[in-house]
């Protein structure tokens, strides 16, 4: 029999009880947290869907790995493990371990960048654009159009714009690139799937221009099962197969293990050239660590060796895709606008759709994250003008092009239960739609505000 219900594959054998906040408590929360969820104690979050970045509960194969951590300084046996599986899965005979990826951005970034480079993507995701730009180098999008539309359906709008991606090269000459970055899926618009065709052409590209090729391969299983659903000619083709094809492609990849390696802290560079390694060492060695452990505890790369293996199980993934979808499906019908398609790890709802009767001065986003965060302890975050917003030099303010709140799914954390009580909460957010009011800003710092500004509601 084909059953409807999807059930986690999993068994739960070890518990962390969640305090179980009511509404009244949750006012006082807010206040003393000057309404910014990231000033928020985790111990007050009922279901915490902040980010799914480091966030995954470990298998008990993992857990049991921990405990085999090799702890050597050099040649560590859980170094061989890592090495091999993520030489194994990507073909790249050059790996380099780091704390996480930013850590690998930066040693990547800053040895191919510097001034007068320019790195070109289809997103570059926040901690990638600011380690291009701290080395001197210049950050360029080339999203294409139907990316760009929220409520259009599309079922690879993390494509990069091949037209774009070619007259940027050639507008800034091919020698000036410092790489293409490929970010699979791509995280910052909306978690959408870049297709097989299109990790070819920008092969075809690179080639032509003898440009390098890089993948940001944080959620690359989440795009192998997209690309496994949605390409005719993968449907048959196994989830490992797909990610290995297009790693075959590209020159190199950048991973942060907090995605797709199920684990809570790790990552790496890996890489073809032997040149472009031997430097990224030298600055491994300064900045992280030795090269056989990076950033890293033993017992962290025997986890990864064996997250990137659990990773691509066909029934993880179709839980973790189909468990992101249900909750995107269920608000759509009930008349919550969101990014549609749904993406891999998160539903994004456009709250200037859903809020229209707050302005986008008085931060719409921020407004239903508190909302979510009162009315059931739930914790998203803004992704609007409270994040991206600028002054002009009258000190209105430029906002953000959309105002989004997300709702990141951690992996393997949360059950459907905990799904439907947060479709649960939109009932009564929509209910209550109209007497929801807007947020200032008392205090914000000049770098990164959304981490530690403070707001009042109007
Ligand atoms: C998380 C992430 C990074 C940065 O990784 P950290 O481990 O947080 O430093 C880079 N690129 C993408 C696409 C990401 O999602």
């Amino acid at each position: 029999m084909q059953h409807k219900t999807i059930i986690e594959p999993f068994r739960i054998k070890m518990v962390e009880p969640i305090y179980m906040s009511t509404e009244k408590e949750r006012l006082n929360y807010l206040k003393e947290a000057k309404h910014n969820l990231f000033l928020l104690e985790s111990r007050k979050v009922i279901v915490d869907l902040l980010t799914d970045s480091g966030t995954t509960a470990m298998s008990a194969e993992q857990w049991a790995g921990i405990m085999r951590g090799d702890e050597s300084y050099a040649g560590a046996k859980s170094w061989e493990r890592m090495r091999d599986a993520v030489s194994e899965l990507t073909g790249y005979p050059h790996i380099i371990p780091t704390h996480q990826g930013r850590a690998g951005e930066s040693i990547l970034y800053s040895y191919l960048g510097g001034k007068g480079k320019v790195f070109i993507s289809n997103t570059h995701f926040d901690t990638t654009r600011a380690n291009i730009e701290y080395a001197g180098s210049t950050a360029i999008d080339c999203i294409t159009e139907e990316g760009m539309q929220p409520s259009l359906d599309h079922p690879f709008k993390g494509n990069i714009d091949i037209k774009k991606l070619e007259d940027t090269i050639i507008q800034y000459g091919a020698e000036n690139i410092g790489t293409v970055i490929l970010t699979v899926t791509n995280n910052s618009g909306g978690g959408q799937p870049v297709s097989m065709q299109n990790a070819k052409d920008v092969r075809t590209i690179c080639d032509k221009y003898n440009v390098l090729y890089i993948l940001d391969c944080c959620r690359i299983a989440e795009n192998a099962y997209f690309i496994a659903q949605r390409e005719e000619a993968y449907k048959n083709v196994s989830y490992k197969a797909i990610a290995q094809e297009m790693f075959a492609l590209a020159d190199g990849a950048v991973m942060s293990a907090k995605k797709d390696a199920l684990v809570n802290m790790g990552g790496f560079i890996a890489l073809k050239s032997k040149e472009i390694s031997n430097a990224c060492t030298t600055t491994l060695i300064i900045k992280e660590g030795f090269v056989t452990y990076g950033g890293l505890s033993g017992r962290d790369m025997e986890a990864i060796a064996i997250g990137l293996d659990e990773v691509f199980d066909k029934d993880y993934l179709h839980y973790r895709i189909t468990s992101t979808t249900y909750l995107g499906n269920k608000l759509l019908e009930m008349g919550v606008p969101i990014i549609r398609p749904v993406g891999g790890h998160a539903v994004y709802i456009d709250a200037k759709a859903l809020y229209n009767h707050i302005p986008v001065h008085e931060y719409p986003g921020q407004a239903l994250a508190c909302d979510l965060y009162l009315k059931g302890g739930i914790r998203g975050c803004e992704i609007g003008s409270v994040m991206f917003g600028k002054y002009d030099e009258n000190n209105n303010l430029i906002p953000a092009p959309m105002e989004l709140v997300r709702l990141a799914i951690p992996r393997r954390v949360y059950t459907q239960s905990h799904i439907d009580y947060v479709i649960e909460t939109f009932e009564e957010i929509l209910k209550e739609k109209q007497n929801s009011k807007g947020i200032k800003i008392t205090y914000e710092p000049k770098f990164l505000r959304h981490f530690t500004a403070n707001f009042e509601r109007v």
